[in-house]
Formats: C-alpha cells, sequence, structure tokens
C-alpha cells in the first residue's frame, strides 16, 4: 500500500470519531449492565485501516509541514494512530491475560472465588484478620501472572521503541506531557517530606478508628481497600442522600445536572452494573455520559462529586473546537484537575456542616487524600527508576521498599507488576494535586472561604472548560498566576 492510500488529516480525524464513538457506547453499554457480551473486537474489525504504518507516515509528514495550533492538532492525531498501531498488535495477548485473570480463583471459606470478586470482598470484610488472611491469598494468587504481565511489557516496550522512533521510554513520556519527570519527582518528595508531620498526626488517628487498636504496627496493604470506605462514617453518609446532596452541591455553583442536555445520568442500582463510578466521554460536549451506583458511606458522595467534574469538563466545551481539540488530549493531567477541584468540596469543614451538621468529618478524606498522595509520589519514584534501566532496574523490592515508607503500610514486593499503570499516569495525577490545590488557592482569592458553594466558582470553570482538551496542565497553572511546580497550596491542604 503506498502513502497516497493514507487519509488526509480531516478525513482521519472524522473518522477516528466514529470509532471513537463505537468503541465508547460499546464499553458502556457493556459497564452498566445493558449487554453481558463485549463486542469490540468487531469495531476495532471494522476500522482497521485507520491504524497503519502508512497512515501514521502520511500524519507525520503533514505535522513536520504545520505549525502552530494545526500541528498540535496532528500531533495529537499522530500519537493516536501510534497507539492505535501497538494496540492492535497487543490486543490478542492482553486479552488472553484479561481472561486468564478473570478466570483465576481463591479458595476462601469453601467458596471458589474469582480474583476480582476476592478484590472486591476485601473492602467489605469487617474482620481485620480475614482481611490479612484474604489478601495474601489474592495476591499471591494475582502475583502468578507476573511473568507473562512482564514478558507483556516488554514486548510492548519494544514495539512503542519502533513504532516512535525513541528508545528511552522516560524520554518518549517527558516528551508527550512536556514535563521533566524527575523535576516533578523531586517537587514532590520535597511537599511529601514537609507534609510528613501532619502525615503523622492523621495516620495516628485514622489508623486507629479504622482498623482498630488490636492492629499490626504496619498494617498490610490487604487492608487499604477497607480503610478508603471510611465505615466509621457509613451511617451519615447514606446511600439515599447521596444523589440530592451532590446534586444540591452542584446547584449552589451554578451547575444543573439534571437539565444538562449533553449530560446522559446513569444513577441507577442494577445488579449487573460495575459499582465503579466513571465517565465516558463518547462524543464531547453533546455526549457525556455519567455513571454512578451509590453503595452507601462518604466514598459515594466523593466520587460522584469527583465524576460530575469529568462530566461538567467534557460538556462545557466550545463546540466549534476541532474534534481532537474536544476529546483528545495529551495526558489525563487536565481533566484530572476538574475532578479533583469539585472534589475537594468533600474536604471543606463547612460543607459537611451545611448537609450533615458534623464539620469534623472533613478530616477523614483529607487522612485519605494524604495516604493517596504519598502513595502516589512514592508510585512515581518508583517507577522512574524501573523504566529508567528497564529490563535490568529496580523491581519489586524498591516497589515494596518506597511505598511502604511513604504510607506505614505494608507493600509486598510481588504486587508491583500489577499495581503498574500504563505510562506514567501517576505523574498526571500527580500534576492534577498540584495544580487542583492551586486553583483552589486562587478560587479563595478571588471568590473567598465560600468558593465551594458560590455561582462564582462555577463561571470560573465554565471559562477553563470552553477551552476543551486544548491546554496542557502547566498552561493552566500560568492562567492561574503559579509556576507549575508550586507545591505550597498542596502542603496546605494536607496540613503542613
Ligand atoms: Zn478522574
Amino acid at each position: 500500500m503506498s502513502i497516497a492510500a493514507a487519509r488526509k488529516p480531516a478525513e482521519f480525524e472524522a473518522e477516528l470519531q466514529r470509532y471513537l464513538f463505537e468503541r465508547s457506547e460499546e464499553g458502556r453499554a457493556v459497564r452498566v449492565g445493558e449487554k453481558e457480551v463485549s463486542e469490540q473486537a468487531a469495531i476495532v474489525a471494522r476500522y482497521t485501516g485507520l491504524f497503519t504504518r502508512d497512515q501514521l507516515d502520511a500524519l507525520r509528514g503533514e505535522e513536520d509541514r504545520a505549525t502552530g495550533d494545526q500541528r498540535e492538532l496532528l500531533y495529537r492525531l499522530r500519537k493516536t494512530c501510534e497507539a492505535g498501531i501497538i494496540a492492535a498488535e497487543l490486543a490478542e495477548r492482553e486479552d488472553a491475560l484479561e481472561n486468564a485473570l478473570l478466570s483465576a480463583r481463591v479458595e476462601w471459606q469453601g467458596e471458589q472465588l474469582p480474583l476480582r470478586s476476592a478484590q472486591a470482598k476485601l473492602a467489605v470484610l469487617t474482620d481485620y484478620a480475614e482481611r490479612e488472611q484474604l489478601g495474601e491469598l489474592q495476591a499471591l494468587r494475582s502475583a502468578e501472572f507476573n511473568d507473562e504481565r512482564l514478558d507483556l511489557l516488554r514486548t510492548g516496550e519494544e514495539l512503542e521503541a519502533d513504532v516512535t522512533g525513541e528508545p528511552d521510554p522516560v524520554a518518549r513520556i517527558e516528551d508527550e506531557k512536556q514535563i521533566s519527570l524527575r523535576e516533578l519527582e523531586r517537587a514532590l518528595a520535597d511537599a511529601s517530606g514537609r507534609a510528613t508531620e501532619a502525615w503523622e498526626r492523621l495516620r495516628a488517628t485514622w489508623f486507629e478508628r479504622l482498623l482498630g487498636p488490636d492492629r499490626d504496627e504496619q498494617p498490610t496493604s490487604a487492608h487499604v481497600a477497607w480503610m478508603r470506605r471510611l465505615s466509621p462514617l457509613e451511617s451519615t453518609y447514606t446511600k439515599e442522600r447521596s444523589v440530592e446532596v451532590c446534586m444540591d452541591t452542584l446547584r449552589r455553583l451554578g451547575f444543573d445536572l439534571e437539565s444538562d442536555p449533553n449530560i446522559r445520568l446513569d444513577l441507577e442500582d442494577r445488579p449487573q452494573k460495575s459499582p465503579r463510578a466513571c465517565v465516558i466521554a463518547s462524543d464531547p460536549p453533546k455526549v457525556v455520559h455519567l455513571i454512578t451506583r451509590a453503595q452507601g458511606g462518604l466514598h459515594d458522595y466523593q466520587a460522584f462529586l469527583h465524576e460530575a467534574g469529568h462530566a461538567l469538563h467534557y460538556a462545557g466545551v466550545d463546540p466549534a473546537l476541532p474534534y481532537t481539540f474536544r476529546k483528545i488530549s495529551r495526558d489525563h493531567a487536565l481533566t484530572e484537575i476538574y475532578s479533583y477541584i469539585v472534589e475537594a468540596i468533600s474536604r471543606v469543614p463547612e460543607w459537611h456542616d451545611h448537609y450533615f451538621g458534623a464539620p469534623e468529618n472533613a478530616e477523614a478524606p483529607t487522612f485519605l487524600e494524604a495516604l493517596l498522595f504519598r502513595r502516589y509520589t512514592a508510585k512515581l519514584q518508583f517507577e522512574l527508576g524501573f523504566w529508567s534501566d528497564f529490563p535490568n532496574g529496580p523491581a519489586g523490592d524498591d516497589y515494596a521498599r518506597r511505598l511502604t515508607e511513604a504510607t506505614d503500610i505494608r507493600y509486598r514486593a510481588d504486587a508491583y507488576l500489577s499495581d503498574m499503570d500504563a505510562g506514567f499516569y501517576s505523574a498526571d495525577y500527580l500534576r492534577a494535586w498540584i495544580r487542583s490545590a492551586q486553583l483552589r488557592t486562587y478560587l479563595e482569592r478571588e471568590i473567598g472561604d465560600d468558593w465551594w458553594c458560590n455561582p462564582k466558582t462555577g463561571d470560573h470553570l465554565r471559562a477553563l472548560w470552553r477551552e476543551g482538551t486544548k491546554p496542557s496542565s502547566e498552561e493552566i497553572a500560568a492562567r492561574l498566576g503559579f509556576e507549575p511546580l508550586d507545591t505550597g497550596p498542596l502542603i496546605a491542604e494536607l496540613g503542613g
């Protein structure tokens, strides 16, 4: 096939829009329990012409000739094409691993539990010793797949190097994210250090409240899912009130989610529906799905607010932008700013007071925030070492040591591969942590302490959301008047 057979960029973009719409809608149908069988492969088969080396060469050629916004747009189309080629080559092996994981079982109290159900059960088992036992069984069974996981990483890395022409995985990601991962790591390690005293106070209180007095000095990671449920607060933060309270919270910012024509809400409780809340932006701004399934507890409220931030961002995109700038981004660091800032309302004492008469409860989500921040910082440090010298660099022992030191929770060396996100997603979350704290400080300065219930906050956010997926997280820092790596606001939020 010659280059002439490749599509022009506009044609590629239009077909990509149809492809991603079909994939998103199929994924949604399975996730919410409307369909029992996933037929993604059939969609991929219909669009094989999109992801070819000829198409990639054609896009690269156009990109080299372009300038300004058009060059950025073509860069994103090229990276999407690269990812499609790599995904197609790995699909069969990834499916095989996924299916093997789905059929893996652990024996638990006379029952054959699927691995995923064992993981889910860890969040609801009330007995400390039972969580320890099930956690151990689950981790050992999962670690049996480590050879295959590592093999897939190796193959994927070889393909990436070949398709992108960049052999260094860290340099490749830095180019895509337009940041230095090592500078980011240094700023985060410093912030983490400054907030350590506050962390130790929070840890002492909440380990005691969530795990009881008979816990180990350093509890294992088997208890993390349980801790995230904040079960002592469950009777206050009921399943029944979650939608009503969250809708009202958003209304006070000036957002009427229920009558937004672009947002399709699916809040029903159906047995086949995945309990994890999510947003599926099938075609922003016109088709954005917000899916939640309340389980009871403060976590429902946090998840709803988080996903509402994503949904409002995508549904608030300027429809006049080209498709690429409505849907495709270099990474996830931008949209996570907006989910984080809306979720941050669940850490405002006045919010807990207003709806539940319990301002002191704001400390619980602050504890979780600090725990997750420390965990992700350690994850980034481990991943940097791992990829800097792949496949000969530090592995499981380094992972366990770093995460354990950061969180005072005992992490397992053999979990380092199952806990690895593709493409340094950890760095995107961490940038969003820094940026959403800057945004909160900005809103407090511009609006006041009532930023969390003032419609002026809605006006500021709407202006940012119109820009779609186009700006980088670092460009947003400049708009807010901060240096990209200024962690002052974050440290203050973590109590440092
Ligand atoms: Zn998110």
